[in-house]
């Protein structure tokens, strides 16, 4: 009998090793892997530079609290704000933790309550996570949910336009629906928000967690719609596997988050600072993410073959984040593809979703898409 806590319905297989787009179980099956431990190992597994980053501060040393001037934080917080609207950094150790700190930071800057979300949404698992989501499947059974939360439909202008909330401290989204589907935003959309919380005095909250660290081409998705957020949360991503997140936001706001208003044990540990680093010293470099663009552009046309498929509806995305929304379940066709030997995850029940490591190479998306073509109209290949 497991002792755990079987709060997640595991596949049956266990990786025992993996190195770049390719995984291996403990059976010696051999994957290529377009899930990438959900959009988190994204320079692909066991990359050198960030392993022998973290083995270098392994031994020199791990954690001292944050009672401490930390130069790794320093340094890895100037890279976060030379790519992208902020100017602060506050580190902490996951997503839902830096969803939780930017709704703490935009309530107490601003001195308003009110939070507009979005539907469909997904901003993690603590009480002001799930407060913040737009799916009641996340919040029920957990008793009475953090107060004054509001959601529109999302890519809808209408309901920003009609929207009679009043107090708003923040408005806070993704740009593209991760765990919702993969439904990136309309740029009209994004701009009548921005709009929106310029006309409410309200901050604007970007969820980058899962599309930011140059998923979708970019340093952070929002630069595609040349948005200026107030506040972004960053997780994922952001030590290609280690555990670590954090909150961007304005100078302006530096006052509300001063000594003693909000804080963390492990927040921006050593091991932690030494990923990240590692990590955006290869992310955030304009010929990398140009890559990305181009590789992105790449899926998504190979990808309007599968769209020719019978069972297909749609298929969208972002750089390399895309999805293929069918007309039925896809829990079957996952399996499939797993036995195939291609590793992809579901968002939502009718949406593959896939996540290539950014630094994939062609030839293993031509595999990845020939698999799935194969597997959607009911023949056999393996990878
Ligand atoms: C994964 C995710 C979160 C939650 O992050 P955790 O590290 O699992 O707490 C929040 N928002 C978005 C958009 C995500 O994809």
């Amino acid at each position: 009998m497991s002792h755990l806590f079987q709060t997640y319905s595991r596949w049956n297989i266990e990786i025992k090793e993996a190195a770049g787009s390719w995984a291996i179980d403990t059976s010696g099956k051999k994957y290529l892997d377009f899930i990438q431990g959900i959009a988190v190992t994204n320079l692909g597994h066991n990359h050198p530079n960030v392993n022998q980053a973290i083995k270098k501060q392994l031994d020199q040393v791990w954690h001292v609290s944050n009672l401490f001037e930390n130069g790794l934080q320093e340094k890895a917080a100037e890279k976060l704000v030379a790519n992208s609207s902020g100017d602060l950094v506050f580190f902490c150790n996951s997503g839902a933790e830096a969803n939780e700190g930017a709704i703490k930071l935009a309530r107490k800057a601003t001195g308003k309550t009110n939070i507009v979300t979005f539907l469909h949404s997904f901003h993690g698992r603590t009480y002001a996570g799930m407060a913040a989501t737009g799916q009641d499947k996340i919040k029920t059974g957990f008793g009475p949910m953090l107060e004054g939360f509001h959601y529109l439909p999302y890519n809808d202008l209408e309901a920003i336009s009609t929207c009679k909330v009043n107090d708003i401290a923040a408005v806070m989204l993704e740009v593209v629906q991760g765990e919702g589907g993969v439904n990136p935003a309309k740029a009209e959309f994004l701009q009548a928000v921005q709009a929106f919380c310029q006309k409410h005095q309200a901050l604007l909250i970007i969820d980058e967690i899962q599309t930011g660290i140059g998923r979708t081409g970019e340093a952070f998705a929002y630069e595609h719609a040349n948005l200026d957020p107030d506040i972004i949360s960053v997780a994922k991503g952001l030590g290609n596997g280690f555990p670590v997140g954090a909150i961007i936001g304005k100078k302006a706001l530096g006052e509300a988050f001063s000594p003693g208003s909000h804080g963390t044990t492990f927040g921006g540990n050593m091991l932690a600072m030494a990923a990240v680093n590692a990590t955006l010293d290869l992310v955030f470099n304009n010929e990398f993410l140009s890559e990305v663009k181009e590789k992105g552009a790449y899926l998504l046309s190979k990808l309007q073959a599968v769209k020719q498929l019978n069972i297909v509806k749609e298929v969208r995305g972002k750089g390399l984040m895309a999805g293929i929304e069918c007309y039925q379940p896809v829990g079957e066709y996952i399996t499939a593809l797993r036995k195939q030997g291609l590793l992809v995850l579901p968002a939502g029940p009718n949406v593959i979703r896939l996540l290539p490591p950014l630094n994939v190479e062609t030839i293993e998306m031509d595999q990845a898409i020939e698999a799935i073509i194969h597997v959607l109209s009911n023949e056999t290949v393996t990878v």
